[in-house]
């Protein structure tokens, strides 16, 4: 929609093709429905990309400052809390509104309940003149009938998304068509997503959520690291730090660092280990001194009850145990898994549950306004292309900077000029 309505603005005759029965149905699960659009602090540290280099000089012609202008020319009323860029109604609706309108406005057709099967160069002799696009309604798709419809156009911008949560549209299939048309596509994996663990003991602490730091390990390295609210589920690890960490982890599963990665977890992140253990130390050493101390009692309180009565567990402790009775290194077994507590990660959960995709169409075989190198004519929007951000606007952010590219580049090669420029 950000591509069509650049390109439109700029004069070119713009058609969207939609499988789906509407515009944007992801746009409405963001930010937990609320849309988290943009953030203030807009760095490429921010993102992952085969070509940083190019992302960033995407995210400077178009960053945050001019994605609130082109909402706010829109319509839309921006609000920024801690940072991140949120309609002030906090709708997520009221964004994908105020895009649908100004659609509407240009006048840019939109083919609703249609997949784009394929795109080809047309050619006049030897000559290539614009972009044969085919594609199938959702009846003859349903029939398998394989009559589609064909047009013609100038330039084609793909702009199909990902492979996650397909359910709201993304099958992956812009990644068929820029193969097709000979581009490079790198290894697509779900990201911003849970992480499965292989312990057992998974379902019995499920459920809890605390304040963690956490370490991936591969091997003996930590390969990366973060910090916020981690929630414990049946299957794993699941919360914004996973999430974070997600994508580069599903990338070294897949180059083989199966078996060996470990998310190591820090329940108090902000004592030392040296703290901690000066702290345990003074604590059993109080408590020995007491005849009637159980293990229980000693430690309630520092933990979430389910954790405590699993570290005990793994520590070997009984709970109606008495500390005076018990060695010394068993209890400050139980202060040292608060601090490094591990899990395995066999894997993430599907694209069904992944917010993003890491990997997509090649960064190096595309142009500052997001042209094939190879092909002339041939534009990139969004997703589909190998450029993944962090939670927290970023994601969003690039479909704004790189529809907007697109669209406007796009426009140059369309010599028809659409009337209705002017509607906004
Ligand atoms: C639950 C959830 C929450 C999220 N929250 C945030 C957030 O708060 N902030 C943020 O920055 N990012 C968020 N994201 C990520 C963000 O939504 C995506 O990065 C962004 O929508 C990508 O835009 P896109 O236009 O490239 O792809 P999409 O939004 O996936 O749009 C692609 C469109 O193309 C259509 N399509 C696909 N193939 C074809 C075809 N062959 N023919 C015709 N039509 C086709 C699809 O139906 C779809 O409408 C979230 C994602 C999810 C799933």
């Amino acid at each position: 929609m950000t591509a069509a309505i650049a390109a439109a603005t700029e004069g070119a005759c713009v058609t969207i093709y939609e499988r789906n029965d509407r515009l944007g149905k992801k746009i409405l699960a963001t930010g937990n429905g609320k849309c988290n659009l943009g953030n203030l602090q807009l760095s490429i540290a921010d993102y992952h990309s085969d070509n940083l280099q190019l992302v960033e000089t995407c995210l400077a012609k178009f960053g945050t400052n001019e994605t609130i202008a082109f909402f706010e020319k829109l319509g839309l009323m921006i609000r920024e809390k801690n940072g991140y860029l949120y309609p002030v109604s906090e709708q997520a609706a009221a964004v994908l509104d105020v895009l649908r309108m100004a659609v509407e406005r240009l006048g840019i057709k939109v083919v609703y309940d249609t997949k784009v099967n394929h795109i080809a160069r047309r050619k006049d002799g030897q000559l290539e003149v614009g972009w044969d696009v085919e594609a199938s309604d959702r009846q003859s798709a349903k029939a398998n009938n394989r009559q589609s419809a064909k047009a013609v156009y100038d330039s084609v911008i793909i702009a199909c998304g990902s492979k996650a949560a397909p359910k709201s549209g993304s099958d992956g299939s812009g990644y068929k068509l820029a193969k097709q048309m000979g581009l490079t596509v790198t290894p697509v994996m779900p990201a911003l997503v849970q992480l499965k663990c292989q312990e057992d003991f998974c379902k019995a602490i499920a459920g809890i959520r605390a304040d963690a730091g956490i370490h991936i390990l591969n091997g003996k390295k930590i390969v990366t690291e973060e910090r916020g609210e981690l929630q414990l589920t049946e299957y794993g690890i699941s919360g914004i730090p996973v999430f974070q960490l997600s994508g580069q982890v599903n990338k070294l599963l897949r180059e083989g660092a199966n078996g060996k990665l470990v998310a190591q977890i820090d329940f108090l992140p902000d004592v030392t280990e040296a703290e901690w253990q000066e702290f345990g130390n003074r604590r059993i050493e109080a408590a020995k001194a007491c005849k009637d101390m159980t293990v229980e009692g000693f430690f309630t309180g520092m933990l979430h009850k389910k954790l405590m009565t699993l570290f005990l567990k793994m520590a070997g402790l009984k709970t109606n145990a008495m500390v005076k009775d018990v060695p010394r290194k068993q209890l400050m077994d139980v202060f040292s898994l608060c601090k490094n507590f591990s899990l395995h990660i066999v894997g993430s959960n599907s694209y069904d549950n992944a917010q993003i995709c890491t990997g997509g169409v090649s960064m190096k075989e595309v142009t500052g306004s997001l042209e094939a190198v190879s092909v002339k004519g041939l534009y990139f929007a969004g997703e589909v292309l190998d450029v993944d951000g962090r939670c927290g606007g970023y994601n969003l952010q690039w479909a704004w900077t790189s529809g907007y590219l697109a669209g406007k580049a796009a426009a140059g090669n369309n010599p028809v000029k659409n009337p209705v420029k002017e509607a906004i």
